[in-house]
């Protein structure tokens, strides 16, 4: 009998966890708790053996089809005079001579979201409210509708996950706030800012600016101190004021990408932080990508996180569909390693990138050949 699984969160981990579970013949349910696919946000990245995740999904050649296609940056001072500039490498991406692929976060969200089959039910606008845990289910009710019972619930809900509060109710325990925030909006690309990259970068604060693919808007992100005391998650007026606070003394083109944000909706703050869990199961509920292990965007392999480890769980939930607590042993087993080592790329007050000989351990940090054979 199929079982069937309530997955929390349409990110990348959702998503991507949608995809194999459907296929190994599990009933799929996606509750998302945004009122439908969201546009917006920087490029991310599919590192090593995320490759080859995307390859087993059928996916890859389209991936690489929508990469970022930068040919270099160049970083500024406050003036917005370039001081130095390089055509080895963008700050978002890494080194361009490499085969991963630098992709916008909502292209891959749309890429996976298209892969799913329609046998997945997509619930928007909608969350979970409470959980309750039996012998033999899981009990769900939801912020609207009826309540409904699962075999298994995935927590794919992102960094300030919902299910991860209720099921472990410690967050001060597992959420580690790297004192930093990040901005990222979007504006008209009024500079014409055509395949490269301007970045700046001083003490705390810092910004990357690239334009989108068709080069019709620009995807800013801004990195400075978090504020104290820390932000309402709610309160995007006090977000606004404290990204135009902090860049304040960029002179340039920088006040003209202010203004531009003042009135757009696509912006997303986020208090960077890492979550780290001594379990990441609780019951017949268990945890994927940024909700379990983030290891921030200072890592740059969320997305490749989340992609592997959704291919894992699928993979041991089919490997042990009568016995959740052995695919869930499995699942932990085979990621932690992976995870501590991507974890560890994380240094704040490190000013240029990620060392490439770690980065390459850290990425190609999993076997996963005889899953993929
Ligand atoms: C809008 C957005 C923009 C982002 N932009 C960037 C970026 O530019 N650069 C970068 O490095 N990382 C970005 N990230 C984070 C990055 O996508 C993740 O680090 C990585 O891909 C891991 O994915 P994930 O699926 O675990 O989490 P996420 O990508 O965060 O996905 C979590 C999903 O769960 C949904 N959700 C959250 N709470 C609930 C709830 N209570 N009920 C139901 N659904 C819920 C969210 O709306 C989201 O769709 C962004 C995340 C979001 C949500």
């Amino acid at each position: 009998m199929a079982r069937n699984v309530l997955i929390s969160g349409a990110g990348v981990a959702g998503l991507a966890a949608a995809f194999w579970l459907d296929r190994a013949g599990f009933d799929v349910t996606l509750v998302e708790r945004s009122d439908g696919f969201r546009r917006g946000g920087q490029a991310v990245d599919i590192r090593g053996v995320a490759l080859q995740v995307m390859q087993a999904m059928g996916l890859l050649d389209a991936a690489r089809s929508l990469r970022t296609r930068l040919k270099g940056m160049s970083m500024l001072d406050a003036d917005g005079n370039e001081i130095h500039r390089t055509e080895e490498r963008t700050y978002s991406a890494g080194r361009l001579d490499s085969d991963d692929i630098e992709i916008f976060r909502d292209d891959l969200c749309e890429l996976l979201m298209k892969a799913l089959s329609a046998r997945v039910e997509i619930m928007y606008d909608n969350s979970i409210r409470a959980i309750a845990q039996h012998e033999d289910s899981v009990g769900v009710t939801f912020e609207r509708g009826s309540d409904r019972s699962f075999d298994i619930l995935i927590g794919a809900d992102g960094i300030y996950s919902g299910v991860r509060k209720q099921l472990f109710n410690d967050e001060a325990a597992c959420v580690f706030p790297l004192g930093v925030v990040l901005a990222l909006f979007s504006t008209p690309n009024f500079i014409a800012l055509d395949d490269w990259q301007i970045g700046y970068r001083v003490e705390e604060l810092g910004y990357v600016i690239y334009p989108s693919r068709d080069k019709r808007e620009l995807r800013i992100g801004v990195g400075f101190g978090a504020p104290e005391p820390a932000l309402s998650r709610n309160d995007v007026d006090g977000q606004k004021r404290a990204v135009s606070q902090s860049c304040a003394h960029l002179k340039g083109d920088f006040p003209q990408f202010l203004d531009a944000m003042a009135s757009t909706d696509q912006f997303y703050y986020n208090e960077l932080a890492q979550i780290h869990l001594p379990s990441w199961s609780q019951g017949r509920v268990v945890l994927l990508g940024d909700a379990a292990y983030c290891a921030s965007p200072f890592s740059g392999q969320g997305t490749s996180l989340a992609l592997v480890g959704a291919f894992v769980l699928a993979h041991d939930l089919a490997q042990h569909p009568q016995n959740h607590a052995d695919a869930f042993a499995a699942y932990e087993n085979r990621m932690r390693p992976y995870v501590d080592l991507n974890q560890a790329l994380v240094d704040p007050e490190r000013q240029g990138p990620v060392p490439d000989d770690q980065l390459d351990a850290a990425k190609n940090g999993i076997d996963l050949a005889d899953l993929l054979a």
